[in-house]
């Protein structure tokens, strides 16, 4: 069969390439056969996928299932033609509509966030006049026992079947996800709809359930989840009307990335009250690369998100409780306002919040240490669907049974008129008091984090904090892991204010004189030392915590507690987050390049073995690169396949670099025959649309990648410099590991090519190759250490 083509130059007559490529020199350079096979044939992700049924259960590898995003601004001829073709007009429109999707992110979060709020006070509300029923009208415990148990495991059964049967990428709080996805790795699925509809169910399940997990972590997830979603329903609705040229430029990695960091912020704005700890923390634990323009936009979207939650909250308080004067009467403060006297510290307290800091970094350290040893464990014994299914309905059982036997056991009565909430349970104590302990089990968490800031020093004894706090500890130890969506915030704010709260009543006793009568601000700063020993975050978390307390007095001794928790906790583990993604093998890159590695250079851990691509080629040829190999990205290349030595060793050189393209514009080019295409005709615009959005749909990459192409079109010339970028970023063999990730890191690249000094392509170099060198911080193997990859 003939084909004709009119490509860039190329004759238009029917093409044989060899019997072409004998005569022909294209733009001065001769044209070459060839024989890439030998690089192209097996990739070494092939042979790893053999492995990954073998992985050991520990943080000691990378995972190569996880692909990166493509940050780096793509620029090939085609797509530096259309920016000119659409001109200044175009750039206007494309500001206007980014600042309505960052708008319709915050709205969106904040409605998302409102429902999950509501949802659980209906229901809570509900189990607790259920269980305060049986208990203080029936005075039935055993049917007290049955309900409370009904209350728990059946949402518990419903939050985690949703996630392992609909969507188990929902399960956790997702921070670690967003992490990841913020900082250039793909997360499969991560912003899939299925996955926020499951996210919210089973977050709304978990709160219903008391377990030990809470639904701000889910919350950031969540908003990060609508940042994707939103832009990608923008992208639909506009992608065929005129407007789709205005949006074109917003459909790319990096600018999705930027919406879901903005999500991410709305998110823990709304959750917590703080738009500005939200922006800070989307930007301390999150985002790789970022700038003043980045920040304005994130900090918009924090913003929106924080008074429309409020402001929605307040409609449904007000329609609850039908009192029209109650606007106001939902702080907006989170934490709830102080008294004055916890405002006051003097320069003596300081060695406390030392302390404070001590031990809730050590605490925090225990925790993840011990949750990393549970996690393996569930990775090794839990593996069924059935088994993780029945350890939910065990944690369930016991969050229960340890409620109504610390009720019981540690009966404690207190005077009602020392607190201001009517959801408690007078369970065996006289008229006018209420069972202490139940405070905790049958409030919110909400409730009960505000309880321990807020009641007076006498309102809840020591034992009852004691109990409650190991009660909670253990459980939300046993809740972060399972197959649920829940987050850590408040279950380790929980802990840190029961344990602050022991302190302040403990120094109180043998001090009375040291702290004026007012156990909240001890509370508080335990809070921020366990929930800082856990997430290792400072800076977001002191402001989160100011803007919650609505008070900037607490800036000093926060900043004191939480850095002190940070470096504490640092000593002995890394943050949970940390340990997360590297239980789940995320080859993700740390701020800073593993110290001690400037003498380790490109040439001892890039990929010699190099599946580069000729600029010009048959496409036959091309078929079988990509059928052959999985990479995602080729060098393109002229002239022919050498040999060239540095110092150290011998390198083969796979001819002169040309630029770089994705297998996903490769795939795109070849589903729709676009080599048949005339560049200069009116499919033009086509091309463009389809370069670009392959770019941005490449998550469908895997169908595309059994190409089959009729046996007489496999000899069709096809010429890929239209389409590739012509100045892909590349290091020399001589840069140092630290140099080369650095430049990685920042620019959020997916490739980098190695050239020698002849601007022959030597190596290439992905995020994984990096990702292997990491620092080893146990006392046996200190220092640096390469990880496996499977
Ligand atoms: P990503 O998965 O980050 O999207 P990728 O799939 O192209 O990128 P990786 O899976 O990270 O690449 O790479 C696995 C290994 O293959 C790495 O050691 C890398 O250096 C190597 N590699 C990547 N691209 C090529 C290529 N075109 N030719 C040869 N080796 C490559």
């Amino acid at each position: 069969m003939s084909k004709t083509i009119k490509n860039y130059g190329f004759p238009t007559h029917v093409i044989n390439y060899h019997h072409w490529c004998k005569s022909k020199f294209i733009n001065g350079v001769p044209c070459m056969i060839h024989n890439h096979e030998d690089s192209c044939r097996s990739s070494p992700n092939n042979a790893l996928e053999l492995n990954s049924k073998q992985r050991s259960h520990s943080i000691n590898f990378v995972s190569s299932d996880y692909e990166s995003l493509d940050y780096d601004h793509y620029e090939s001829e085609l797509t530096v033609r259309e920016e000119k073709l659409n001109g200044y007009r175009t750039v206007v429109a494309s500001n206007v509509i980014r600042w309505l999707i960052y708008f319709s992110i915050a709205i969106c979060t904040a409605a998302v966030g409102i429902f999950i709020d509501t949802a659980i006070e209906y229901f809570y509300d509900w189990k607790y006049q259920s269980i305060r029923n049986c208990i203080d009208v029936k005075h039935s415990m055993i049917e007290c026992l049955i309900i409370w148990l009904l209350f728990t495991v059946l949402p518990t059964i419903i939050g985690c079947s949703v996630v392992l049967f609909m969507e188990p990428s929902a399960a956790g709080s997702g921070i670690p996800f967003v992490i990841s996805y913020l900082n250039g790795v793909r997360i499969p699925r991560m912003t899939a709809v299925r996955c926020l509809f499951v996210k919210v169910v089973s977050v709304v399940c978990v709160c219903i359930a008391g377990l030990g997990g809470g639904k701000e972590g889910p919350l950031i997830h969540i908003g990060a989840m609508v940042g994707g979603s939103v832009v990608e329903a923008w992208w639909r609705s506009f992608r065929n009307s005129p407007g789709q040229k205005s949006i074109g430029p917003l459909q790319n990695d990096r600018e999705r990335r930027d919406m879901m960091a903005a999500g991410a912020a709305a998110g823990l704005s709304a959750a917590f009250g703080a738009p500005v700890g939200g922006t800070l923390m989307s930007l301390e634990e999150g985002t790789s690369f970022w700038s003043s323009s980045l920040m304005w936009k994130v900090f918009f979207c924090a913003a929106i998100a924080f008074p429309t939650f409020n402001a929605g909250k307040n409609i449904q308080f007000t329609k609850s409780t039908n009192d029209s004067d109650s606007v106001d009467s939902k702080s907006i403060y989170f934490f709830g306002k102080f008294n004055e006297t916890a405002y006051y510290f003097s320069y003596s307290e300081f060695p406390v919040l030392i302390l404070f800091g001590i031990f809730g970094g050590v605490l925090g350290a225990l925790f993840v240490n011990l949750n990393y040893r549970l996690s393996i464990l569930r990775m090794k014994y839990i593996v069924s669907n059935r088994k993780k299914l029945l350890e939910s309905v065990f944690v369930a059982t016991f969050v229960t049974t340890s409620s109504l036997i610390s009720m019981v056991l540690f009966e404690n009565c207190q005077p009602k008129i020392k607190i201001n909430s009517s959801n408690v349970i007078q369970m065996n104590c006289p008229a006018g008091s209420y069972n202490e302990i139940s405070s905790f089990w049958l409030h919110t968490q909400e409730e009960s984090i505000r309880s321990l800031f807020h009641y007076p020093i006498d309102a809840i004894s020591i034992t009852s904090l004691i109990v409650f706090c190991v009660i909670y500890f253990i459980l939300t130890e046993l809740t972060i892991g399972l197959n649920m969506s829940a987050g850590l915030f408040l279950p380790s704010l929980l802990i840190g204010a029961a344990w602050g709260r022991i302190v302040s009543i403990i120094i109180h006793y043998y001090s009375p004189d040291f702290i004026i009568n007012d156990p909240g601000k001890y509370a508080l700063l335990g809070a921020a030392a366990q929930l800082g020993g856990i997430v290792r975050a400072t800076i977001s978390l002191t402001v989160v915590f100011i803007e919650a307390t609505g008070n900037v007095q607490f800036l000093l001794p926060l900043m004191i507690t939480l850095f002190t928790a940070k470096w504490t906790g640092d000593f002995f583990t890394d943050g949970i987050y940390e340990m997360q993604i590297k239980l789940s093998g995320v080859p993700l890159l740390v701020s800073e390049p593993p110290p001690l590695t400037s003498d380790i250079t490109t040439e001892d851990f890039m990929s010699d073995t190099v599946c580069a691509i000729p600029h010009i080629l048959m496409v036959g040829k091309l078929v079988d690169i990509l059928n052959t190999t999985k990479h995602n990205g080729f060098p393109v290349v002229a002239s022919k396949v050498c040999f060239c030595r540095t110092k150290a060793k011998e390198h083969k050189c796979y001819g002169l670099l040309k630029g770089f393209i994705l297998r996903s514009q490769l795939n795109v080019i070849l589903e729709h025959n676009l080599y048949l295409t005339p560049l200069h005709d009116e499919n033009y615009c086509t091309k463009l649309k389809l370069i670009r959005n392959s770019m941005y749909t490449c998550e469908d990459i895997k169908l595309y990648q059994r190409l089959n192409i009729d046996e007489d079109e496999r000899s069709i010339l096809i010429d890929l410099r239209p389409y590739m970028n012509p100045s892909p970023y590349i290091v020399r063999l001589e840069t140092s590991l630290t140099r080369t990730f650095r430049l990685f890191r920042t620019l959020g690249l997916r490739h980098i090519v190695v050239i020698n000094n002849t601007n022959e392509v030597v190596g290439i170099i992905t995020r994984m190759d990096l990702a292997k060198f990491r620092l080893w911080r146990k006392a046996t193997t200190m220092g640096l250490k390469e990880v496996n990859v499977y």
